[in-house]
């Protein structure tokens, strides 16, 4: 493999989106090789040995690295500023990697209530099983948080833009909390991309990602991310990742990889397409409430506006009655897909209660904001205009 050039640390996003993190081989390959290899041979034993105690620096087995997905960490890392990158199977195990790396049983782990269903599962089931002290608080209130970050935590978790109702949390003002209490914060920055939000430039210490949403972005794999420093990386999740197992499949990384080089392109009209659109559901009489964050009837949209550089692609909307008429209208779409994945090129829309949102206590749904009534649509890159009329022709029918 050719050395990594130097200095890509100075380029700019686009730059690096598209050429980050690249490894040629002596073939001179344009694009990233994929190398589907789960082992690695030695010219002799005693270099086994060496790469085994950590002495030679090479690639040994695909749990512990692998070229291919090397490449997509380095693109990553690149593009946060980050000094480590952890590649993952899904969100999901980037999630429970970064916790349970790190938290041991008697520790304080404090998180914000508006979670994607599975991040709730694993905060507040699974590590509680594991001894771990869990505190919930509603994100978007300064007070519970200092409340809660009164007593010595270990980690902070929380998701801004919140899924499904958007809620923007300071993030700023939670870091400067939860270092107080010597705590480290980790951010899911999936509703925002690495292009519309950078939370370790608003003081977060790991940052997680699910790659299978707008990082592939249309809909072929699953994927994700750990972020964090150098020093934290090796202390809490080299070894545990390297033998608990959560690795990127190589075939995955190459499509992330080729996802990231659109990913700046596709965000950008992502997003201009929701903001036409979260208009237009604004105006709509069958809509009572609607939230997404670059409304200026977005309750925090100055917060929004000041930690994002755009708002996104999500929206969610209640419609006038309940299930019933929440599900008629969805059936009644004939562009926009059901369906509960985001941040695809394809629009998606989803009921979250019955969806993502299922497995969440019913009253606890309704203090997340998650009422019958509730749908999320995320918005793609088709022309706007035809899911404007998609739209109309279903609101017609409900
Ligand atoms: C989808 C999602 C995840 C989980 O990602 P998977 O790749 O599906 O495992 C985690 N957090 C948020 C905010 C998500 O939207």
């Amino acid at each position: 493999m050719a050395e990594r050039k130097l200095n890509q640390e100075n380029w700019r996003p686009a730059t690096k989106l598209v050429r980050g993190g690249q490894m040629r081989t002596q073939f001179q390959e344009t694009s990233e090789a994929l190398f589907l290899t789960s082992g690695y041979v030695y010219d002799e034993a005693e270099q086994a040995e060496l790469a085994f105690k950590g002495d030679l620096d090479r690639y040994v087995y695909s749990r512990f690295k692998n070229p291919t997905v090397s490449m997509f960490e380095e693109r990553m890392a690149l593009l946060e500023d980050a000094e480590i990158c952890h590649g993952t199977a899904t969100g999901m195990s980037a999630v429970f990697g970064a916790l349970s790396g790190v938290l041991c049983a008697g520790d304080r782990l404090v998180v914000s209530r508006a979670l994607f269903g599975s991040c709730r599962y694993v905060a507040c089931e699974v590590m509680p099983r594991y001894g771990v002290e869990v505190v919930v608080v509603d994100g978007a209130d300064l007070a519970q948080w200092k409340e809660a970050l009164r007593h010595e935590t270990k980690m902070v978790f929380l998701e801004s833009p919140s899924n499904p109702t958007l809620e923007i949390i300071d993030i700023p003002a939670v870091a400067e909390l939860a270092h107080k209490a010597g705590a480290k914060l980790v951010v899911d920055n999936v509703f925002a991309t690495p292009i519309l939000q950078s939370p370790f430039t608003l003081g977060a210490d790991i940052v997680v990602y699910s790659a299978t949403k707008h990082i592939d972005g249309q809909g072929r794999c699953l994927g994700g991310a750990i972020l964090c420093d150098a020093e934290f990386s090796e202390a809490n999740y080299v070894r545990f990742l390297r033998n608990t197992g959560p690795a990127l499949s190589p075939f995955n990384a190459w499509v992330l990889l080729k996802g990231l080089e659109t990913l700046a392109l596709r965000v950008q009209k992502h997003c201009e397409n929701a903001r036409t659109l979260a208009a237009f559901l604004e105006k709509q009489k069958a809509v009572p409430k609607i939230y997404y964050p670059g409304l200026a009837s977005h309750p925090q949209h100055a917060l929004a506006k000041a930690q994002m550089k755009d708002f996104g692609s999500i929206i969610a909307f209640e419609v006038d009655g309940g299930k019933k008429e929440a599900f008629r209208f969805l059936n009644a779409l004939k562009l926009i897909d059901i369906s509960n994945n985001l941040g695809d090129t394809k629009s998606l829309i989803t009921h979250p209660a019955t969806t993502t949102h299922q497995s969440v206590e019913e009253a606890e749904r309704r203090r997340m904001g998650i009422g019958d009534s509730l749908i999320r649509i995320s918005v793609g890159l088709e022309d706007v205009e035809d899911l404007k009329e998609d739209l109309s022709q279903a609101f017609e029918i409900i």
